[in-house]
């Protein structure tokens, strides 16, 4: 039985649920040729038993769970939420969870070598490594394996991911009710490739200020209140970040346009309300309906999908900020709880154009470089507090 013909490339997410699923270890994951893992299968190896085909995600249904009731939520510890992408759903559950539950709580990790990685914490130290929004395909690894292995330790593991990995997950575990297993999936319009990731931040390491050495999507205003801006923070090696807004970076332009998605993220089964997750975390798309609500912060949205995730709630939202959420209305404004993202019919050539153009070619093509001047007052703007920045907007257009 042959992986290709039971699951189209088209379909088949990356979750890796058939590599843990085979009981003879010959399916492994390669990057294919827009570097995106995918299923390989060793056919001198393969028993044809048709594991990998029955819990495959793609072929079998894990969304059990109807997205009905949900909050607008803002975690109470600033400093941390600070860290976080929109109003901290998942360090207000994750510090729960390790604190109060002694759970294991699992997420995707900006590591050393600048690749997203699916990783393990125990303590809430640790927990600054799975805040904030890493808009890449995160690698599953083995994780799969090690969260079983707690499990039947009897652990509490809380495990988040975009959808199609909470999907992996319960596929690949054998399939009875896990009392001490908690799941919290995001809103998800889909996931770029960690090889065009990597080669934009090969290419920005080629500066005066030497190499990468970490970055960041969604940024705070670190002194005052502030939403989360679309800015990506490069941390070089010398002297000042980099800090650019999506129209000046190839990388995040297309991903803003949704452009450089995984093929299967175009017709995504997950974006809808009927969610593999006991919760769904994302940003608060109809927060104009909230207008006392924190109005100068990004507000998380934290659904609850089943009564398991109603009792974490219960002892947990007291932590929070929160008011009650129309989930329907939410949808008609956050999208990819509706439909997946539309295809763009640009992304058919898109991988060729920037894996085998020299990239001043991609840079002219899909972004504008900014001035000097516009590259600095970014960078001040990333930094200083809003209020000087109000007051001088007002003199600014006083003088105008
Ligand atoms: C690729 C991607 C697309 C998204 N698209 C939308 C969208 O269309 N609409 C929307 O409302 N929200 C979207 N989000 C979610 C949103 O950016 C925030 O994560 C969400 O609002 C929760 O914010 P927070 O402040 O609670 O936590 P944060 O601290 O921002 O969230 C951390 C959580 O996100 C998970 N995470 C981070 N990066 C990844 C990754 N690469 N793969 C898997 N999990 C990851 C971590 O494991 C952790 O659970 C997207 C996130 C990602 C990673």
């Amino acid at each position: 039985m042959n992986i290709k013909v039971i699951v189209d490339k088209d379909k088949c997410t990356g979750c890796r649920a058939c590599e843990t699923n085979c009981p003879v270890n010959a399916i492994s994951f390669l990057a294919d040729r827009e570097g995106f893992l995918a299923p390989q299968i060793d056919k001198n190896i393969c028993i044809e038993c048709g594991k990998c085909y029955v819990k495959c995600p793609s072929n079998t249904d894990y969304c059990k769970n109807l997205a009905e009731v949900g909050y607008v939520v803002q975690y109470g510890k600033t400093k941390l939420t600070k860290q976080s992408a929109s109003g901290g759903a998942f360090v207000g559950l994750a510090i729960y969870f390790l604190e109060k539950c002694k759970a294991l709580v699992v997420g995707a990790s900006l590591c050393d070598d600048l690749v997203v990685r699916h990783i393990v914490i125990s303590s809430s130290k640790e927990i600054t490594k799975l805040q904030n929004s890493k808009y890449v395909q995160s690698n599953i690894g083995n994780i799969y394996k090690i969260v079983a292995e707690a499990l039947k330790n009897n652990k509490i593991v809380l495990f988040t991911g975009t959808p199609c990995q909470i999907a992996g997950l319960y596929a690949s575990l054998p399939q009875k009710e896990y009392s001490n297993l908690y799941t919290a999936d995001i809103v998800c319009h889909g996931v770029p490739s960690p090889f065009f990731l990597k080669r934009s931040l090969d290419e920005n390491s080629k500066t005066k200020q030497g190499k990468v050495v970490s970055y960041k999507f969604r940024h705070k205003n670190p002194i005052t209140k502030s939403t989360s801006s679309y800015i990506m923070m490069m941390k070089m090696m010398r002297g000042l970040p980099i800090v650019r807004e999506p129209k000046n970076d190839p990388y995040f332009n297309l991903f803003m346009q949704g452009m450089s998605f995984r093929e299967s993220c175009y017709q995504c089964r997950y974006a809808c309300l009927t969610r593999p997750g006991d919760f769904t975390m994302g940003d608060c798309d109809s927060k104009m309906f909230y207008p006392d609500f924190h109005p100068k912060e990004s507000n998380s949205i934290l659904l609850i999908n089943s009564e398991k995730a109603r009792k974490i709630w219960n002892a947990v939202k007291k932590e929070f900020d929160y008011v009650s959420l129309d989930v329907q209305r939410e949808a008609n404004y956050n999208h990819q709880l509706k439909h997946p993202y539309v295809r763009p019919t640009e992304r058919d050539e898109l991988y060729n154009v920037i894996f085998t153009n020299d990239w001043k070619i991609v840079n002219n093509k899909f972004s504008k470089i900014p001035s000097k001047i516009a590259r600095y007052k970014l960078l001040l703007l990333a930094f200083i507090p809003n209020g000087i920045i109000n007051i001088y907007s007002k003199i600014r257009n006083y003088f105008n």
